[in-house]
């Protein structure tokens, strides 16, 4: 069954996505604070994505998608902005986030983001073996897990699915088009932006030095190039 949990303080808002969501095939858990949503984590740790909205008693979604991070690399989270939080869906996305949806969103768009993620995390896609070795990184494609220097460095799914992007295509400049089409998939209906975002936080995670990054580079108006 795939799982998801909603966290929504306003009853109204939560019982929308909830009862679409459940329309399309997901076992939907619900919480109304951050506090309910990591106690309800807890108990379902079969949950696959997270939905989160920002503004909360309590805890934030912010800290909420933090908490989460700092022990489930896997589970897919998607915060729930209001449209006046442009900055918000940065800070959102540089926290742990995969995506970020926009209030008021279409029960089409909603479900169209889960299932993209939940593709992403792995399930429906056949098992891959073998690593990908290039010095000082070594990608386990069976384990999905990088190594740099034999040290294991946490990725979330989508940084995951971009390092092998990159990785099976050393030294070739990659459009930011190609790289959303291939880690987002075709029918996302996501922006450019979420690919820069991604990356920016990738290069904190991999590069020796972020203002000079050597293994992720720039292709200016293009894309982005693996290649060292
Ligand atoms: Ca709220």
């Amino acid at each position: 069954m795939k799982k998801v949990l909603v966290l929504e303080d306003e009853s109204s808002i939560r019982s929308f996505i909830v009862i679409n969501l459940r329309r399309a095939g997901y076992d939907v858990i619900e919480a109304e604070s951050g506090e309910e949503a990591l106690e309800r984590l807890k108990e379902n740790p079969d949950t696959k994505v997270a939905l989160l909205d920002i503004m909360l008693p309590g805890i934030d979604g912010f800290e909420v998608c933090r908490r989460i991070r700092a022990t489930n690399t896997r589970i897919g989270i998607i915060m729930l902005t209001a449209r006046s939080q442009e900055m918000d869906k940065v800070t959102g996305l540089m926290t742990g986030a995969d995506d970020y949806v926009t209030k008021p969103f279409s029960p089409a768009e909603l479900t169209a983001r889960v299932d993209a993620l939940l593709r992403r995390a792995g399930g429906e896609s056949p098992p891959q073996t073998g690593e990908i070795h290039q010095p000082p990184f070594l990608l386990n494609t069976r384990n999905r897990t990088l190594e740099k220097n034999g040290v294991r460095i946490k990725l979330t799914q989508v940084e995951y699915s971009i390092m092998r992007y990159f990785m099976e295509n050393p030294g070739k400049a990659l459009s930011r088009e190609e790289i959303l089409d291939t880690v987002w998939g075709r029918d996302y209906f996501g922006e450019l932006k979420i690919v820069d975002v991604n990356i920016r936080r990738l290069r904190l995670k991999i590069e020796d030095n972020v203002q000079n990054p050597i293994y992720i580079t720039t292709v200016w108006g293009y894309g982005y190039k693996w290649g060292f």
